[in-house]
C-alpha cells in the first residue's frame, strides 16, 4: 500500500555540458542514467562522479557529474532507494552582462541593473565555496526549490500565500550577495527541465537611489518594464536580486521623517506595488540582502517568505574555509603538498591530542596532525576577532604576501619551488 512505501530522498546529479553540444539534452540524460544505475550501487553525497568518460556519447558532451549534498539522513544510500533526479545543464559563458542604465543624457556609469543567463558559468565553483554552519545553504535551497514547485501546480493565492520574495540579513562580509547568486544558479539548474531559459537580475539599490533621486521614480518604472518584459515569457524564469535594500527603504523613512524629498516616499511605493505585481507571476523570484534588518522597511519585511539571518562563521566554519584555501593553493603548487586533515580528522585530534600528551615524533603523519591542530588553533583565534568570510578568503593573501619576496613564489611560467606549509602557517599567525 502507499502508506507501506518506503520514503525515498531526492538526490540530485548535475550533468554540466561542454560547450557547443548538438545532442538532445533527453538523450544525454537517459545515458547518465543508465551509466549509474550500471556503475554505481551507492552513491556518495555529495561527490564527483567518474568513469563516465568511458562511454562514448558522454565523454564527447560531458564536462563534469556530480552529485549534491542532500538532507538525506544517508551519506551513501543505495541508489535504488533514492529518487533520481538528473538535471542536465549547459552553462553560458557570455561574461559581458547586459547593462540597464539609468538612462538621460549622461553617460553616467549609474547602472541600475544588471543581467546575466542563468546557469552561469561566472558562478560556477561558488556554492561549493560557500560554507555555512546547520546545513543552512542546503535548507535554503531546498525549501526554495518547494515552494517553486507549489507555485507552479498553480495552487489558490488566497489559500496558500507565498510572495516569492527571500530576505538574507546579517553582518557586512558573510556572504549573503554570493549565497543569493550560488542560489540562483542551483535554482536554474534544478529547474533546468522546466524553464528554457533563466536569468538572474541584479538591481543595484545604491545607484538607483543615491543620485538623481528625482529620476529614480522614472527609473524603477523602466527597471519594471523590462522586467515585465522578462517574465512575460512564460518559458523563462526570472531572479531578482536586490542588494542592500535597507537603502532602498531608508528612502522611505527618510520622507516620513521629512528629511528627504517627498519624492523618495513615492519612489519606494512604486517599488513596492510593482514587487506586488510579480506575486501573481510562478516564474520570477526575488532575493534580498541587507546588513542592518532594523533599518528595513517593515513593508517590505512582512512581504518576504524567507527572513534568514546569516551570521559570521563558527570555529568549525572558519576550518572548513581556511582548509579550502590551503588546499587550492597546495592544488596549484604555491604551498608544497600536503594532506590537509578535514574538520572532523582535526576534531578527533584535538580530542586525542588532549587526552595524551606524549605524542609520537617518528609518526609519518604526525607532520599533517600538526597542520590540522594548528589551523584549529588559528580558527579559535579568528573566531575570537569576529573575522567575517571575506576577510577569511583574504587572509591567506596576506600571508603568503609576506614571503614573496624570499623567491619562493614566482611569476607563471617562472621556475616555481612553492613554500612548505608550515611558513604559510606562520604568516597565517
Ligand atoms: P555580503 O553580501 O554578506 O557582504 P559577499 O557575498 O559580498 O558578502 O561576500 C564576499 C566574499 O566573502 C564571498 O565572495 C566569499 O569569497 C567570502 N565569504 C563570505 N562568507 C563566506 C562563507 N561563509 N564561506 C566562504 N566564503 C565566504
Amino acid at each position: 500500500s502507499p502508506a507501506e512505501e518506503k520514503v525515498k530522498w531526492a538526490v540530485h546529479i548535475e550533468v554540466r555540458l561542454q560547450q557547443r553540444v548538438t545532442m538532445r539534452f533527453d538523450t544525454i540524460r537517459k545515458i547518465v542514467e543508465s551509466y549509474l544505475h550500471s556503475s554505481f550501487d551507492r552513491i556518495s553525497l555529495p561527490s564527483v562522479l567518474e568513469g563516465w568518460d568511458e562511454i562514448p556519447e558522454l565523454a564527447s558532451t560531458v564536462e563534469k557529474i556530480s552529485a549534491s549534498e542532500s538532507s538525506c539522513p544517508q551519506r551513501s544510500p543505495p541508489l535504488d532507494e533514492t529518487l533520481l533526479e538528473i538535471h542536465v545543464y549547459q552553462p553560458s559563458d557570455s561574461e559581458s552582462f547586459e547593462d540597464f542604465n539609468a538612462g538621460g543624457d549622461d553617460a553616467d556609469d549609474t547602472n541600475a541593473a544588471t543581467v546575466c543567463d542563468l546557469p552561469n558559468r561566472h558562478w560556477e565553483g561558488l556554492w561549493d565555496s560557500l560554507i555555512y554552519a546547520d546545513d543552512i545553504k542546503m535548507r535554503l535551497l531546498d525549501y526554495i526549490h518547494a515552494t517553486l514547485l507549489l507555485s507552479d501546480a498553480e495552487v489558490d493565492l488566497n489559500l496558500i500565500s507565498w510572495n516569492r520574495v527571500v530576505l538574507l540579513h546579517g553582518p557586512p562580509g558573510t556572504g549573503k550577495t554570493s549565497l543569493c547568486r550560488a542560489l540562483a544558479q542551483k535554482l536554474s539548474i534544478r529547474l533546468s527541465h522546466r524553464y528554457s531559459q533563466a536569468r538572474l537580475l541584479e538591481i543595484n539599490s545604491h545607484s538607483l537611489f543615491s543620485k538623481w533621486f528625482s529620476e529614480s521614480g522614472k527609473l524603477v518604472q523602466r527597471l519594471f518594464n523590462n522586467i515585465t518584459e522578462l517574465v512575460d515569457e512564460d518559458d523563462s524564469f526570472l531572479v531578482v536580486l536586490i542588494d542592500e535594500v535597507e537603502s532602498l527603504t531608508a528612502a522611505r523613512a527618510g520622507a516620513m521623517a521629512g528629511t528627504e524629498p517627498s519624492d523618495g516616499l513615492r519612489v519606494v511605493n512604486a517599488l513596492l506595488t510593482q514587487l506586488d505585481k510579480l506575486k501573481h507571476r510562478k516564474n520570477v523570484l526575488i532575493m534580498s540582502t541587507s546588513n542592518l534588518v532594523q533599518a528595513i522597511d517593515s513593508a517590505f519585511v512582512d512581504r518576504a517568505d524567507i527572513v534568514q539571518y546569516i551570521d559570521l562563521p563558527p570555529r568549525e566554519a572558519v576550518y572548513d574555509i581556511m582548509r579550502t584555501s590551503l588546499c587550492e593553493m597546495v592544488d596549484k603548487g604555491i604551498v608544497l603538498p600536503i594532506a590537509v586533515p578535514t574538520l572532523n580528522e582535526a576534531k578527533m585530534l584535538e580530542l586525542s591530542a588532549g587526552a595524551s600528551t606524549a605524542v609520537s615524533h617518528t609518526d609519518p603523519r604526525q607532520r599533517e596532525k600538526t597542520v590540522g591542530l594548528k589551523l584549529l588553533a588559528l580558527a579559535t583565534i579568528c573566531k575570537q576577532q569576529n573575522l567575517s568570510g571575506r576577510a577569511l578568503r583574504r587572509l591567506p593573501v596576506l600571508a603568503l604576501a609576506r614571503y614573496i619576496s624570499t623567491g619562493s613564489i614566482s611569476a607563471p611560467g617562472g621556475k616555481r619551488r612553492g613554500v612548505a606549509v608550515e611558513v604559510w602557517l606562520e604568516g597565517m599567525e
